[in-house]
């Protein structure tokens, strides 16, 4: 049995390959970069024991996605795990940002999610054991201005896991959200996000985000939000009328100076 994560050359998913290693899970990592993979299973394989499979592919690709379930059946390995950590995220205005940073976005936010659960859970089910653990954000509980595809794809994750979680219910398998806030990663850098309040106070360290989330799906908890201002946040908006949580949202993500 293996843990299978998407997006583990770095941030989040490196930091959850770290956690599930520790804890002795064998895993099968997934990203572009195969450099970054293969530094990432040296470093597990020396210090955690457990063995490591990398497999390079880009998860905007349909057929890589087909492509790795078919590699893994071939070779026999069960997955017991699904991770779907993978992730990027487009900045600025919608009516100005990139088309095909956008459909790269659905694609691996949502399109890959999706289809990887679909391919790796008639397993589990049959075993009656197993963990999905998928990362949304804190943007899946409000609209987000300057993020709007990002947080609608993050909203999408939030309400399919949640969905699935009571689907599951009493099957032996569960599924948990892990909705981080702003955390110290790559993500923001890569989408050209710089001097924006959210990003300027109460980020938190991706080993941190990544414990809470592997401590939140063991318990099979359905949705798990890291840190105390994060937790804060997401419950004060549920008593916010939408278009003031969006104009909040929108203040946080422009920058200042
Ligand atoms: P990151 O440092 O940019 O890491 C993203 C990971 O996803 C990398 O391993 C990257 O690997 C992989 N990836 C990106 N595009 C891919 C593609 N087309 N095909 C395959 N892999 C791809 O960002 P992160 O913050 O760790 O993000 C991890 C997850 O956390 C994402 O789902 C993100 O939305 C979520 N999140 C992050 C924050 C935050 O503030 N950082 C907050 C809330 C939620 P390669 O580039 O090697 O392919």
């Amino acid at each position: 049995m293996a843990t299978f994560i998407t997006g583990a050359s770095g941030g989040i998913g490196l930091e959850l390959a770290r956690v599930f290693a520790r804890h002795g899970h064998d895993l099968v990592l997934t990203a572009r970069s195969s450099e970054k993979l293969t530094e990432v299973s040296a470093e597990l394989t020396e210090n955690d024991k457990v063995s490591v499979r990398v497999i390079a592919a880009d998860l905007s690709d349909p057929k890589a996605v087909k492509g790795i379930y078919d590699q893994l059946q071939r070779d026999g390995v069960e997955i017991d795990v699904l991770v779907n950590n993978a992730g990027l995220m487009a900045y600025g205005q919608f009516s100005e940002t990139d088309w095909a940073r956008e459909f790269e976005m659905i694609s691996v936010n949502m399109l890959a999610l999706t289809k990887l659960t679909k391919l790796f859970l008639p397993a589990m089910l049959k075993n009656e054991v197993g963990h999905i653990l998928n990362v949304g954000s804190t943007g899946a509980f409000v609209p987000g201005p300057l993020e709007a595809v990002y947080c609608a794809t993050k909203a999408y994750v939030l309400s399919f896991s949640e969905a699935l979680a009571t689907e599951l219910e009493g099957t032996g398998v569960t599924c948990t959200c892990l909705c981080p806030g702003a955390t110290h990663t790559e993500l923001q850098a890569r989408a050209k996000v710089a001097n924006v309040p959210l990003l300027s106070h109460w980020v938190m360290d991706a080993p941190v985000v990544a414990e809470v989330g592997y401590a939140g799906m063991m318990k099979g908890k359905r949705v798990v939000v890291p840190g105390a201002y994060n937790k804060l946040q997401v419950f004060g908006a549920r008593f916010m009328p939408r278009k003031t949580a969006a104009a909040l949202a929108k203040e946080l993500m422009t920058p200042k100076g």
